[in-house]
């Protein structure tokens, strides 16, 4: 399960164990042998201990020696025990222990000669069978003990173990979760996505006698701790299938070839309990793109292992239930083997949570604390812009352990206002919360996005926009919805893309005065169209129809440079033609969203309260607008969001 980085101190302590298991086990065995003699000693000298002195020597005698030496008064003590006698020597300091075994039916006439003597006796247990293979095992009792606690907790950690090498059967997490869709508050597009999964698990036959086809592999992503294991767990829990998950940098630790043996036990457990799900965390730890591991050759084990779960998924067919989850915070460094269809071919966004959200998730963690009349979740909700759902729920706890060491009954706002403070400066680097004076530059900026993108021709149409970041360089974004197989591009769309990509910074240059920083990645995008345009697709005066440059094959390392076949004039003429249709772009989409301008202002004031828009939300306001101000609308009528599985974003 990905959680945030911070959530799992445990791991790095483990490392040691985990990488020297061997070792580990040598040190403990040795130690606790060592303890064990040091403390009991040895039980062979137990006898010599019965008679209170410790004797300096031993000596083994003939019965009847021993006798004679009873009768010469040569002994001052007789311990009689089942088997053996022992017997102290009398003679001063240097004494010495006789010992000789037993002769039945003897004894009463021994003890009558030492009574006789008057030599003082008396009888001991000696260390029987039972006990000395006792004091053999009890170490190596002790050791197994240790062994399994320790190799249990590598388990959990690194999701393998030593005693289970080379196959799964306890590597794999299995459970039948009791999650429901209840417990994931907020994300409920994710939730309406995976809701046709829940209906196929619970009734798969009704799926397969249509022949329709499910979807076997869904890709979970947002950032970590957005709830991507919780919706997994919830979508077995509601169609109450067995849950089966792993985590895809567990088999990059693993001992070479161990990775794919995993994956296949995996697919068999999974297979064998159907319906069932199969979840794979941090998937990128696997599917990491073969050509992003450059001409290194990249890590085997990773290889062998993302083959192996390509094969098993091509394995079986759309009738058997079993769903493979994957969740990830980076889908564009997979490789794309794992997107084909049939394989991960849908991908479901698990976004970090708007402010609705956010009392959502307040309200499902505080169910179980008690809380003040005077808590206020929607100032918490407030507070947090930008924390993901795991910050929310440490902060939840993080208040009721305040609350506790301060001995109130209940959790007061304060203890809350509190937490989220310490929660915000322990945030990794990866989660952010965004400031007011952010929010407004962000708001505006994506506005603009929106704004061009559903009034310009050829643009793609919005479904969502966003200002809770993404990460640390995006701090909103504008999701598009391309059309379906869509390869090729007219002019005008290009040019269109162009005008939506400028329309952020044109926003912040129209309505805040001032420009920032937070349009470099659309610059550069919109500056890449253009070059294309120039140096590939003929449509520019520049350079006519001539080529400048050839495709690149990405199959040789996209990376490589090539000479340029073109003269300096040409690069010239190219720079400034590029700069001037910026300019020129710059300038209308400019004249547009003055145009718009309250249109921006409306969307601006609803994207700050609530963070989120639908791509609806943004049309209704345009056309309400049009229609108020008499604009004629330039497009064709609005269509509806078209259904795609591919995730665009504008940030
Ligand atoms: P991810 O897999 O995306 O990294 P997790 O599912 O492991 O995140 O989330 C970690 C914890 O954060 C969950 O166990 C839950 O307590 C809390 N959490 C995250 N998102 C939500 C949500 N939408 N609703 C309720 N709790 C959430
Ligand atoms: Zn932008």
């Amino acid at each position: 399960m990905a959680q945030p980085e911070q959530q799992n101190p445990q791991n790095k302590n483990d490392n040691f164990f985990n990488k020297n298991p061997l070792i580990t086990f040598a040190i403990f065995s040795i130690v606790v042998i060592m303890l064990f003699k040091a403390f009991v000693g040895d039980e062979s000298q137990l006898g010599s201990k019965v008679n209170g002195s410790s004797a300096t020597r031993t000596q083994e005698v003939s019965y009847a020696e021993l006798k004679k030496l009873i009768i010469n008064k040569q002994v001052e003590k007789v311990a009689i025990g089942q088997t053996y006698i022992r017997a102290l020597s009398a003679d001063g300091n240097n004494k010495t222990a006789y010992t000789t075994r037993r002769i039945l039916g003897e004894d009463t006439k021994l003890t009558d000669l030492l009574d006789k003597q008057n030599i003082d006796y008396s009888g001991f247990n000696e260390s029987n069978w039972f006990t000395e293979m006792f004091g053999w095992l009890f170490p190596f009792l002790i050791i197994i003990a240790i062994w399994m606690f320790f190799a249990g907790r590598m388990q959990k950690s690194m999701g393998g173990g030593i005693l289970g090498m080379g196959s799964s059967k306890k590597l794999v997490n299995s459970e039948k979760p009791k999650t429901k869709f209840e417990d994931v508050a907020g994300a409920q597009e994710a939730k309406e996505e995976v809701l046709e999964i829940v209906d196929f698990l619970r009734s798969p036959g009704r799926y397969v006698e249509l022949g329709a086809k499910i979807p076997k592999g869904v890709l979970l992503v947002g950032s970590p701790g957005t709830g991507k294991t919780l919706l997994a767990k919830a979508v077995a829990g509601e169609a109450d299938v067995p849950f089966f998950s792993v985590s895809g940098s567990s088999f990059i630790e693993m001992f070479v070839g161990v990775g794919a043996a995993r994956v296949r036990d995996l697919f068999e457990q999974a297979k064998k309990d159907a319906p069932s799900i199969i979840f794979i965390d941090e998937i990128d730890a696997i599917g990491k793109s073969r050509a992003a591991g450059g001409m290194m050759g990249g890590n085997d084990e990773r290889e062998q292992t993302l083959n192996q779960l390509l094969a098993e998924m091509d394995g079986f067919g759309t009738d058997t239930p079993v769903i493979i989850l994957a969740a990830t915070n980076r889908p564009e460094i997979l490789d794309p083997a794992l997107l084909r269809p049939g394989r991960f071919d849908r991908q479901v966004l698990v976004d970090k949570p708007d402010y609705q959200g956010r009392i959502d998730i307040l309200n499902v963690h505080i169910k179980g604390v008690k809380v003040d009349s005077d808590a206020d979740l929607e100032e918490i909700a407030r507070l947090t812009a930008g924390l993901a759902g795991a910050d929310l729920a440490n902060i939840v706890n993080e208040a009721a352990l305040l609350a506790g060491r301060k001995s109130q009954k209940t959790v007061r706002q304060a203890d809350l206002r509190e937490a989220v403070e310490r929660a915000i400066a322990g945030l990794s680097k990866k989660s952010r919360r965004i400031d007011e004076k952010e929010k407004r530059i962000v708001a505006y900026h994506e506005s603009g996005h929106a704004l061009l993108a559903e009034t310009t021709k050829g643009a793609k149409k919005v479904s969502k926009v966003s200002i809770v970041p993404r990460g640390l360089a995006a701090l909103g974004y504008t999701l598009n919805t391309p059309e379906e197989n869509k390869y090729l591009m007219q002019r005008h769309e290009l040019i269109a893309e162009i005008d939506v990509l400028l329309a952020g910074r044109v926003a912040e240059e129209v309505f805040i005065g001032e420009i920032s920083t937070g349009a470099a990645n659309d610059l550069e995008r919109a500056t890449d169209i253009l070059k294309a345009m120039v140096q590939m697709y003929g449509m520019s005066d520049v350079a006519g129809l001539m080529v400048l440059e050839k495709q690149r094959s990405t199959f040789l390392g996209g990376g490589m440079t090539q000479a340029k076949e073109y003269s300096e004039k040409m690069a010239e003429e190219m720079d400034q033609f590029i700069k001037n249709t910026l300019y020129e772009r710059y300038a209308d989409v400019k004249i547009r969203l003055e145009e718009y301008h309250d249109a921006i202002e409306k969307m601006v004031e609803l994207l700050y309260a609530k963070e989120n828009i639908t791509g609806e939300q943004v049309r209704s306001i345009i056309e309400k607008y049009e229609i108020e101000n008499a604009i004629e609308t330039k497009l064709e009528p609005r269509k509806e969001k078209s259904s795609t599985n591919k995730i665009l974003i504008d940030e």
